[in-house]
C-alpha cells in the first residue's frame, strides 16, 4: 500500500516510557554482569549483540520477565491515539532494534495491531530470551537487526510524507532523513540532534506525537 503519510516510530522509550533491556539489567541480571552497553558504545560489539547478550543471560522464569512489561509503561492512550492518527490518513510503522517478543505482547494487550519491524525472539526457561537477527527482512541490518533509516528511505521513495519518532542512538540516521517538523525526539536522540544543531519536535508520551501530526495534517 502506498500511504500518503507514514509515521515510522521506535518502540522502547518512545511508545513506552522505559526500555525493556534496561529493566532486565536493573532487575533480572546480577550486578557483576559485564557491561555490554559500554562495549557497544565503544564499538567493540554491535547494538544487537549487546541486547542479545543481556537477554540470553536472563535466568528468571517467564512470569518474572512478563512482569517487566507493565513496568515499561506503554502509553495509556495508545489505542485511541493510533486510531485517531490512522483516521487522519497516517500509516504507522514500528521500527525497533529490540525484540518482537515483548513488542507483540504489549501491543496485543493494548488491543493495537500495527506493522512491526523488530528482531524475532523466543523465551526459553534456563536459556533466557533468545533474540535472532531478522536476516530475511528487507530492512535487515547486522548492527541493529532492523535498519530504521532503510524503512524511512523506503517510504520517502514512494513519495509519502514521512515522520519519524525515537529516543535513542539507533534512531539517529532515520531521524535525520525527515524534515524538522516531522522529526520527534527525546533523551539520547534529542541530545545528539541538539549537539549537531538539528531541529526537532519533542514529546513526553507517544500520543503527543500523534496529536501534533493530526494538527499538522489539518492545516
Ligand atoms: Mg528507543
Amino acid at each position: 500500500m502506498n500511504a500518503n503519510r507514514v509515521l515510522v516510530t521506535d518502540f522502547d522509550g518512545t511508545m513506552t516510557n522505559r526500555d525493556f533491556y534496561s529493566l532486565v539489567v536493573e532487575q533480572l541480571l546480577p550486578p557483576d554482569m559485564p557491561d555490554h552497553w559500554v562495549d557497544y558504545r565503544s564499538g567493540k560489539i554491535t547494538h544487537f549483540e549487546a541486547l542479545q547478550k543481556y537477554f540470553a543471560a536472563i535466568r528468571a522464569d517467564e512470569s518474572s520477565v512478563l512482569n517487566l512489561l507493565s513496568q515499561m509503561v506503554l502509553d495509556p492512550h495508545l489505542k485511541t491515539s493510533v486510531a485517531s492518527l490512522q483516521n487522519s490518513g497516517w500509516q504507522i510503522v514500528v521500527a525497533s532494534a529490540g525484540c518482537q517478543w515483548y513488542i507483540d505482547k504489549l501491543l496485543a494487550e493494548a488491543g493495537v495491531s500495527l506493522e512491526v519491524h523488530a528482531n524475532p525472539g523466543r523465551f526459553e526457561p534456563g536459556r533466557g530470551l533468545l533474540m535472532e537477527l531478522p536476516t530475511a527482512s528487507p530492512f535487515f541490518s547486522p548492527v541493529h537487526g532492523i535498519h530504521k533509516a532503510g524503512i524511512v528511505e523506503h517510504y520517502l521513495k514512494t513519495g509519502a510524507t514521512v515522520a519519524f519518532a525515537g529516543d535513542g542512538f539507533p534512531d539517529i540516521d532515520a531521524a535525520k532523513l525527515v524534515t524538522a517538523d516531522l522529526r520527534f525526539a527525546r533523551r539520547d536522540l534529542a541530545d545528539v540532534l541538539k549537539r549537531e544543531g538539528q531541529a526537532f519536535q519533542t514529546y513526553r508520551v507517544w500520543s503527543q506525537i500523534a496529536d501534533q501530526l493530526i494538527e499538522l495534517s489539518s492545516l
